[in-house]
């Protein structure tokens, strides 16, 4: 699902993806996308920030994330490093940066879906950490036996930290390992997404903030 109100660019991205075998929905306003998300989930959803109508994309992306998981991309304006971090504190799971390449754009896309994609279960076992389950086939967390709804970059980095438990891990190891090496975000990108684990996980979640270093869990 697409949305984004400028036409040339709404209509490059949906050739390109078109070109890559997607099925693209488009809308150019935040309530006309609800609506679409709601009625026909799509697996992913590009989100531009600037819309036509009242609800701007952080807003799309804070009520989509009220009652859904589905991967979000952001097209953020260069230079609004602000933007990046309130849309990844809002629960995008990545973001373009304007003007960007629709192929770049459609790489991210696939490499999303590809996480999203629920492994083989017998490869994949259930992490236990703390009071904390890291269910890797159902990509399911659970906080004292209850399910926790985590975007899908939150439980990227949940099942890294849990793969990994007992190791101190700088944010420089985790951006490698969660949002891939050549991922342009910085340090903060990594605080942003401890700090909702964190908040979703609560006290059962025994990660550890490694100072000169990174962060711990177990
Ligand atoms: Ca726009």
């Amino acid at each position: 699902m697409l949305v984004e109100d400028d036409p040339s660019i709404a209509a490059l991205v949906e050739l390109y993806l078109k070109d890559a075998g997607f099925r693209v929905g488009h809308a150019t306003e935040g309530e006309r996308a609800l609506q679409h998300i709601r009625a026909r989930p799509p697996k992913l959803v590009i989100l531009d920030i600037g819309l036509d109508g009242h609800l701007d994309g952080f807003e799309v992306c804070r009520r989509l994330r009220a009652s859904s998981d589905v991967p979000i991309v952001l097209l953020t304006a260069r230079d609004a490093e602000d933007d990046r971090l309130l849309g990844l504190e809002l629960g995008a799971d990545d973001y373009v940066t304007k003007p960007f390449s629709p192929r770049e754009l459609v790489a991210r896309v696939k490499a999303i879906l590809r996480r999203a994609e629920p492994a083989r279960p017998d490869a994949s076992p259930v992490l236990a950490v703390g009071d904390v389950e890291v269910d890797v086939s159902r990509r399911e967390a659970r906080a004292r036996g209850a399910a926790v709804a985590l975007a899908t970059r939150e439980f990227d980095l949940l099942q890294f930290l849990a793969e990994h438990r007992g190791i101190a891990l700088s944010r420089q190891q985790l951006l490698d390992g969660v949002w891939g090496e050549g991922w342009e975000g910085d340090d903060r990108t990594v605080d942003v997404h401890v700090r909702q684990l964190r908040k979703k996980l609560g006290d059962g979640l025994p990660l550890a903030t490694v100072w000169g270093v990174g962060y711990r869990l177990g």
